[in-house]
């Protein structure tokens, strides 16, 4: 492919797919190099992420990029009419959670495997950018998938470092048992990914969108595509237990944290009411760490998840 900035749609040759066209776009640089694959929208409430990837085709040039950017801005296409949340309406599946994907499986089965086989089997990294759907507030950190192997799990921190985050995710390689992030799928495969999170409820917010597109900028630096980046502001603490904190009962929940804010063991996290305004329910943090994110919708229904909360151990 010559070098400028190609659109394209993209098919993939699975039943589950038949009939649906990927736009996407391919930033082919004037000399040869790495190959970075981009995906947003795998959440299309997630905006500020979305925004980062069209601002990023827009302002690549291609003279001056080694290499070559792939580009898919909306992975989750069905959820576009009704601004689904979490899932693909096709399957009522998490794409999110459905890496490394089946070539035999459901839409959001098959689509993740495509994905990772077919479209980026080749790429050197692939990010992949979340944060914020419609009824949540994310802080501005990054998801990395732990292996076991020493070499290639520090050289997937580096990767993840290039975003600004204030927390690293560094999860337990027990995740590679079961449908996962594409992050963990690619870690399968040894594979490098970046899973960057930061956004809140639909919103396209400048210091969101920012987080999004330094963070890309940064990795083609790393990975020699480009001659410069913005320089980083922080470094990130890293945790490795990422609890995923249900509501204990059906309630209207007021929350007394932020994201990326620190919590000692046993601080209140939020309180539950009832509709008559009494209180039913207190949910404490089970050990100290960090709040990645919270749910900002005050309704929640027993068994949802409310806080994510990250942890040493
Ligand atoms: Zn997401």
């Amino acid at each position: 492919m010559e070098a400028g900035l190609h659109k394209a749609e993209l098919t993939f040759d699975y039943p589950a797919l038949a009939g649906w066209r990927w736009p996407a776009v391919e930033i082919v640089g004037q000399s040869p190099g790495p190959r970075l694959a981009v995906i947003s929208g795998v959440h299309v409430n997630e905006t500020s992420s979305i925004e980062a990837v069209i601002r990023l085709q827009r302002m690549i040039d291609p003279q001056k990029l080694k290499g070559r950017i792939s580009i898919i801005p909306i992975v989750n296409l069905p959820a576009v009419p009704l601004r689904s949340q979490y899932v693909c309406p096709i399957d009522d599946k998490n794409i999110n959670f459905s890496f490394p994907g089946r070539p035999d499986g459901s839409f959001s089965e098959a689509l993740a495997y495509a994905l990772l086989n077919d479209w980026a089997h080749d790429a050197d990294c692939f990010a992949d950018l979340h944060g914020g759907d419609l009824c949540e507030e994310v802080s501005h950190f990054m998801v990395v998938q732990r292996t076991g192997d020493d070499p290639f799990d520090q050289r997937n921190l580096a990767i993840a470092q290039c975003f600004d985050a204030a927390i690293i995710a560094a999860i337990d390689p027990s995740h590679m048992d079961q449908p996962a992030r594409s992050v963990t799928g690619r870690a399968k495969r040894r594979q490098f990914a970046a899973f960057a999170e930061a956004g809140r409820i639909g919103l396209i917010e400048e210091p969101n969108v920012a987080y999004h597109l330094n963070g890309l900028l940064r990795l083609l630096h790393h990975f020699g595509m480009t001659d410069s980046a913005p320089a980083k502001t922080r470094e990130a603490r890293i945790i490795t237990r990422y609890h995923w904190i249900p509501a204990p009962v059906d309630g209207f929940f007021r929350y007394h944290v932020e994201p990326g804010q620190k919590v000692a063991k046993g601080q209140l996290l939020a309180t539950a009411e009832n509709t008559y305004g009494e209180e039913i329910a207190r949910v404490s943090a089970p050990e100290e760490g960090h709040i990645l994110w919270r749910i900002t919708h005050a309704l929640s229904p027993r068994d949802s998840f409310i806080v994510g909360l990250g942890t040493k151990a």
